[in-house]
């Protein structure tokens, strides 16, 4: 174990990643609205979609017209975040407003994220861009990207405040699913002291913390026991990739899927069995979607930076976790991605 040792008080906070004319132009924006179109990315997690709904449902009751949804071809919640409240805001794709005077992304790093919307978001009058990747590319008329928030949703909390919006038990729910997810449990090494004041602010709304926890990650159905057992059972050790950090590695395949009738929302949680291993630094899942491309997952323990790798290889994410598209056999692609990984200065 290590930490560094801190003094008991905070030191002073480095320049605000968000500049205050943006913080007053979006809440002034979401005040004067009489409709807000909101997104977040494809495929959502519960980061993505929590903070969404948590807004939606805050301007909703300040008696705005909301409507919300994700760029998804197969447009449905993942079913471990079907416990979220504010869901009949949902509206698929094809029913979203072409060129929304007031936009609002949510957890978005680049544009293309939005999936089937993106051309839509083109088109916003107004786009609000809130976020916290360091891999943001700046898209959007104002920007509200904070990369040292350990979640969208805590930036969604100070907007909340800004605008003088209650949260209540239900958007606490959304907020704190963002946080507790993107935290990894409050596992991570983003988990600060104003993580957990903000987790203790939503705790006091009465939200069910055991139950959130016991939807996000205690339960499965019973054959993905078995289409782990087939993952794990392949699953590889190259203790010399990545000019020596190391990786572990395994894939799910569209048939795996198939022969135990699981979606593919249900393969997310490997990648956090994977990375528990001790030997490399680095982990990767590689998962086939139902279009045939692999959606690859990667973890670092600090050695290496992902994120880096990852936007070089077309996607995105953070120095820990970071994810991209590739349509190269897994092989090839753990290839390229150990060639780009080494260790970080
Ligand atoms: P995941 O492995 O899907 O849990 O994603 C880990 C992180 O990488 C999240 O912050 C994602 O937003 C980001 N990420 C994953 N896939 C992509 C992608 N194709 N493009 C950009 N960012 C991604
Ligand atoms: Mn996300
Ligand atoms: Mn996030």
């Amino acid at each position: 174990m290590t930490s560094d040792p801190r003094p008991h008080t905070q030191p002073p906070a480095a320049a605000p990643a968000v500049r205050e004319d943006d913080w007053r132009r979006a809440a002034d924006l979401l005040r004067d609205a009489d409709e807000v179109a909101l997104i977040c990315h494809v495929t959502p997690d519960g980061d993505a979609l929590g903070s969404m709904l948590g807004l939606g449902m805050a301007l909703r009751r300040a008696g705005k017209r909301v409507v919300a949804s994700f760029g998804d071809r197969h447009f449905a919640v993942p079913r471990l975040l079907r416990f979220l409240p504010g869901q009949e805001l949902l509206v698929e794709p094809a029913a979203y407003p072409a060129e929304p005077g007031l936009m609002v992304s949510f957890d978005v790093p680049t544009i293309d994220r939005l999936g089937l919307l993106t051309p839509n978001a083109g088109k916003a009058k107004e786009l609000i861009v809130v976020d916290h990747h360091p891999s943001n590319t700046g898209f959007g008329t104002v920007p509200i990207v904070d990369p040292s928030a350990a979640s969208t949703s805590m930036l969604v909390e100070q907007l909340l405040a800004r605008l003088g919006y209650e949260v209540d038990r239900d958007i606490a729910t959304c907020l704190y699913t963002g946080l507790v997810t993107d935290t990894g449990s409050f596992k991570h090494s983003s988990t600060t002291a104003a993580v957990h004041e903000m987790a203790a602010r939503l705790v006091a709304t009465g939200l069910r913390t055991d139950e959130i926890a016991r939807e996000l990650w205690d339960r499965s159905p019973f054959c993905y026991l078995k289409l782990l057992g087939a993952v794990l059972g392949r699953v590889t050790l190259d203790e010399r990739a990545a000019g020596g950090l190391g990786m572990v590695w395994t894939y799910v395949t569209r048939a795996d899927r198939a022969a135990y009738c699981l979606p593919y929302e249900e393969c997310e949680g490997i990648i956090d069995v994977i990375r528990r291993t001790d030997e490399p630094d680095i982990a990767v899942v590689l998962k086939e979607d139902d279009e045939g491309s692999w959606q690859v997952s990667t973890r670092s323990k600090g050695g290496a930076d992902v994120g880096r790798a990852c936007t070089a290889l077309g996607g995105g994410g953070h120095v820990r976790a970071a994810g991209f598209t590739s349509h190269d056999s897994p092989e090839e692609t753990i290839a390229k991605l150990s060639a780009l990984l080494g260790p970080s200065t």
